[in-house]
């Protein structure tokens, strides 16, 4: 890989996305900030990133649109270059219960976490494959490895999400890239933030750490994943979520 790496982060406006760009940023990547609906908050990390002396670009797409990930690709790559890092944090959630989900509920979930994936990656793999390097990160969820009530869609487009991770790994480790799933826990976000107070007790009575975590403690561990010096893990799942799923 260059000296500059080149990174795309997936709804890197707001929340751990935001905090992955900006952590990367710092690490040297030239960071691609990818948003879908809060182009202001888009603008404010790459203002952020600049003032700070690094390189960044805003990059519109919806990661649920095949031809939107193949533009955004091509804008990135005419004026950053090839992505060597690409980190797949953009997801939603709409939750109900099973009984009570709309059929729209649970396809926006899997076509906004799942399928935006398979388009993320496939556009980048070309390009990784022809330099024999590269990193994927996919950031998943607890939930996708233990469940939870209300959340049947995003569990299993989050569950596939490992899945994925770990069929890629297996398809390409041998031509030098790296694929890799982060698994928050509960992180205080605006996808958080909505939940009512009662359940957000609940959640942080299962946290053996007795806190919430923060964007930037998973944006540590994902700029860990992009370094050099993570370069023999591969085709994990790293759970940050405070012990939660221990
Ligand atoms: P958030 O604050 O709600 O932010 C969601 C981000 O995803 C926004 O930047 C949003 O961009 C982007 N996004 C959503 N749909 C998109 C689409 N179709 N195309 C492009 N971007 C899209 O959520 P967060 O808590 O930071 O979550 C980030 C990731 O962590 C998600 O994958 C989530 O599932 C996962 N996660 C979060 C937690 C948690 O406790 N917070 C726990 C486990 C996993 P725009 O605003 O531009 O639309």
């Amino acid at each position: 890989m260059s000296e500059v790496k080149i990174a795309l982060v997936t709804g890197a406006g707001r929340g751990i996305g935001r905090a992955i760009a900006i952590e990367l940023a710092k690490n040297g990547c030239a960071v691609a900030v990818n948003y879908n609906k809060s182009s202001k908050a888009a603008e404010d990390v790459v203002n952020l990133i600049e003032l700070s002396g690094g390189t960044a670009m805003a990059v519109k797409a919806d990661v649920s649109s095949f031809t939107e990930v193949k533009e955004m690709f091509k804008s990135v790559n005419e004026k950053l270059g090839p992505i060597e890092i690409l980190v797949c944090n953009a997801g939603i959630t709409k939750d109900n219960l099973l009984m009570r989900m709309k059929e729209e509920e649970w396809n926006e979930v899997i076509s906004a976490n799942l399928t935006s994936l398979f388009y993320c990656a496939k556009e980048a793999v070309r390009s990784m494959l022809k330099a024999r390097a590269g990193r994927i990160i996919v950031i998943s969820s607890v939930t996708g490895l233990v469940g939870n009530p209300g959340q049947c869609n995003y569990s299993a487009a989050k569950a596939g999400a490992t899945g994925f991770v770990k069929s890629l790994a297996r398809e390409i480790g041998s031509r030098g890239v790296t694929v890799n799933a982060v698994a928050p826990g509960y992180i205080a976000t605006d996808m958080t933030s909505v939940l009512s107070e009662d359940v957000q007790n609940i959640m942080l009575r299962n946290v053996p750490l007795g806190r919430e975590g923060t964007p930037e403690d998973i944006a540590k561990v994902v700029a860990f994943l992009a370094s050099d010096g993570a370069s023999y893990i591969h085709g994990q799942v790293i759970a940050v979520d405070g012990g939660m799923t221990m």
